[in-house]
């Protein structure tokens, strides 16, 4: 097959997909609609999947010296007794710790090394609809009238996606009736003792308030991320963007009935600047049959395809997932190419075993908010044993891109 890859969003889904296809030697062009990549909420947490494919293709190297290595996230009761822990990374175990690192940081390095690879991104350019899509590929158009073709157009537009509006026109996402707020203050406010033997990243599990996040950013670990989950009402953008910019409200949101939360809540919330405050309403896209068009000229990946709720914290996780097997299965088409209906085929195959590990983090997701939750009597055994993490961490993508061309 003769490619030439169109990215729509360079996002961090679109950027990595950019470098994952570089350096299969498959040629990409990236249109982003902003003038800059999307930079929203802080830092974001990256598990050793991630960070294993972050690694090979050059990127783990770079952001290393700018972010904040941990293994374990503890959870603790309203009384700020120990309750539980969740592993997120080992070097030992998986090869990579969990890692914190503030986006901006991920999109500077991504951004530097696209262009290194001397990949183009096409600024203030919005993809709004495509024009036409044969066999051999597709056409579309920007919001400026501009029309541009490549064999395969690939939705990395986020959540509100609009080359996956081409697939389902009438698909929304759905408000799971949770929103966070958060903010980023001192982690000497905390007035915790600096030995580690208070362990961070911690949440505080209040049974009438929910839930307190308190982790650790930056690479000496000198600032925490602060941040409270509730039920909230379903408002529209406008309203969400009234609520993030109304600061005063967020940080009354963060400091509601801190009182009842133990005295490392209370010193976390009682100085809080205005300059790093993030709003988050929780949406998701429900289950999709398909990520591609009958063709299989238009594909979508990363949030567009399936953002999830964050309880096991793989959201972009899975969006790195995404992009990295993508480009795996192309190159593999290139190389082995098996004529028409042959991209149809794999990319089939390829959304069937994206599609199983999306499933098995929502069980996980699953797991972890029962856990959180109230216990229901003759479950608490089966709710104290470790998780098991391999499967999610541990993985040979090669072997496993292999393994889906077998059977498709
Ligand atoms: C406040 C907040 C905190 C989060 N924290 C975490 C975390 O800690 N861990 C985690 O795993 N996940 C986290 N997430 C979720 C995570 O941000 C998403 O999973 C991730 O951003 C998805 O990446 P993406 O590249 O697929 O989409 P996006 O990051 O949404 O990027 C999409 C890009 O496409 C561009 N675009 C959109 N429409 C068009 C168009 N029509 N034409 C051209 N370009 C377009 C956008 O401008 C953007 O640059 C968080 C989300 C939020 C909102």
């Amino acid at each position: 097959m003769s490619t030439h890859i169109a990215i729509i969003g360079a996002g961090l889904s679109g950027l990595t997909l950019a470098l994952a296809l570089h350096a299969q030697n498959i040629p990409c062009t990236l249109y982003e609609a902003r003038s800059a990549p999307l930079n929203i909420g802080g830092a974001i947490m990256l598990s050793p999947n991630a960070l294993r494919i972050l690694d090979t293709l050059g990127v783990f190297a770079r952001i290393k010296p700018d972010g904040y290595a941990f293994d374990t996230l503890y959870f603790r009761s309203q009384e700020d007794t120990p309750l539980d822990t969740f592993e997120f990374g080992s070097e030992a175990k998986y090869g990579f710790p969990g890692f914190r690192v503030y986006r901006h940081v991920l999109i500077r390095e991504l951004s530097a090394m696209v262009a290194e690879a001397g990949v183009e991104i096409q600024y203030q350019k919005k993809f709004t609809r495509v024009l036409e899509e044969s066999e051999s590929g597709v056409t579309w158009e920007f919001d400026d009238g501009a029309t541009a073709s490549a064999s395969c157009l690939v939705g990395a537009d986020g959540i509100h996606s609009r080359v996956r509006g081409y697939l389902y026109p009438d698909l929304q996402p759905t408000f799971t009736h949770t929103m966070a707020v958060t903010a980023a203050v001192p982690t000497a406010q905390l007035k915790v003792p600096s030995d580690g033997s208070y362990g961070l990243p911690v949440t505080i599990l209040n049974r009438t308030h929910g839930a307190f996040v308190i982790a650790p950013q930056q690479a000496d670990g000198s600032e925490v991320l602060i941040g409270r989950q509730k039920r909230a009402a379903q408002l529209d953008r406008e309203g969400w963007d009234r609520l993030i910019n109304d600061k005063e409200w967020c940080i009354d949101f963060l400091r509601d009935s801190a009182e009842d939360f133990p005295p490392i809540v209370r010193n976390a919330v009682s100085e809080i600047s205005t300059d790093k405050i993030n709003l988050w309403p929780f949406y998701i896209v429900p289950k999709l049959e398909s990520w591609a068009s009958a063709s299989a000229r238009v594909v979508i990946l990363g949030d567009a395809a399936h953002a999830i709720p964050p309880s096991a914290g793989q959201g972009i996780n899975q969006g790195f997932e995404d992009v990295y097997t993508f480009a795996l299965i192309l190159a593999r088409l290139n190389v082995n190419d098996q004529g028409e209906g042959a991209l149809r085929r794999v990319l089939r195959g390829w959304q069937a075993g994206r599609q199983e590990r999306i499933d098995q983090v929502m069980v996980l997701n699953a797991q972890i908010d029962r856990r959180r939750g109230p216990k229901v009597p003759g479950q608490e055994d089966e709710e104290s044993k470790p998780f098991e993490l391999e499967w999610l961490y541990k993985v040979d993508f090669e072997e496993m891109v292999d393994g889906w061309l077998a059977n498709a």
